[in-house]
């Protein structure tokens, strides 16, 4: 059997990553997080990294063409060949289009689109109190997911932890209006072609995690 092709999307801090984490484990596939991506190439100091980091501290979308040309090179590596799941991409229409273009060329198809719903209101919190696990990318919340020991990295036993620049109150605005106003087109887009599944993204990670995979066993 081939693994599982699909959409993680929802709003910042929403809950893709830690639900990417969760599902890449039960279903052998694995995450592409264009965010990570990004940050990773802000931490190494490549010239595309220099170029992002500006706009990701503003909360703006980095380019399609710098998304398109990352995802593209990413999709030919043999780890993706048993599935994927996509965390952080598409962000618009036009990365949408190119996806299904890509798509099309290996020629696979995508199982699902699950948009992760979250009221507005609730996502101030769950983003300014995220953190994460320096060495393995575990992630934790300052009030809805703390480490079992305190100070101690549940999955690595690190003690080293961190803050991204761009989670803070101010930028969280900007992040909103980028998702309402260009990503959020994306979901009748994926309606339309019968793929998409809305969750309620509004309850325990572990219900939220139930309600997915209940879509993609059916
Ligand atoms: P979030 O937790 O807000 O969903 P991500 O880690 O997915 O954040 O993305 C962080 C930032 O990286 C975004 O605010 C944006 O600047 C940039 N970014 C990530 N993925 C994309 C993409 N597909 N298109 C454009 N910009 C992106
Ligand atoms: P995204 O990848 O969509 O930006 P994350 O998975 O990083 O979102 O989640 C944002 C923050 O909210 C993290 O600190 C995470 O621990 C926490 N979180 C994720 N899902 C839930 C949930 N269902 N209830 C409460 N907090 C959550
Ligand atoms: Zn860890």
């Amino acid at each position: 059997m081939t693994g599982k092709r699909l959409i993680l999307m929802g709003p910042p801090g929403g809950g893709k990553g830690t639900q990417a984490k969760l599902l890449k484990d039960a279903y052998g596939i694995i995450q592409l997080s264009t965010g990570d991506m990004l940050r990773a190439a802000v931490a190494a100091g490549t010239e595309l990294g220099k170029q992002a980091k500006e706009i990701m501290d503003a909360g703006h979308l980095v380019s399609d063409e710098i998304m398109v040309g990352m995802i593209s090179e990413r999709l030919d590596q043999p780890d993706c060949a048993n599935g994927f799941i996509l965390d952080g991409f598409p962000r618009t229409v036009a990365q949408a289009e190119s996806l299904a273009a890509m798509l099309q060329d290996k020629g696979v198809e995508l199982d699902s689109v699950i948009e992760i719903r979250v009221p507005d209101q609730n996502l101030v919190d769950r983003i300014t109190g995220r953190f994460t696990c320096s060495k393995c990318g575990e992630g934790y919340h300052d009030t809805f997911k703390l480490p079992k020991v305190a100070d101690t990295c549940d999955a690595c036993g690190s003690s080293e932890f961190t803050r991204r620049d761009d989670d803070n109150a101010e930028t969280v605005k900007s992040r909103l209006k980028a998702y309402h106003g260009q990503t959020a087109p994306l979901l009748p887009f994926y309606e339309s072609k019968g793929l998409l599944a809305v969750v309620d993204g509004d309850q325990d990670m572990s219900a939220v995690t139930t309600e997915i995979k209940r879509v993609l066993d059916s």
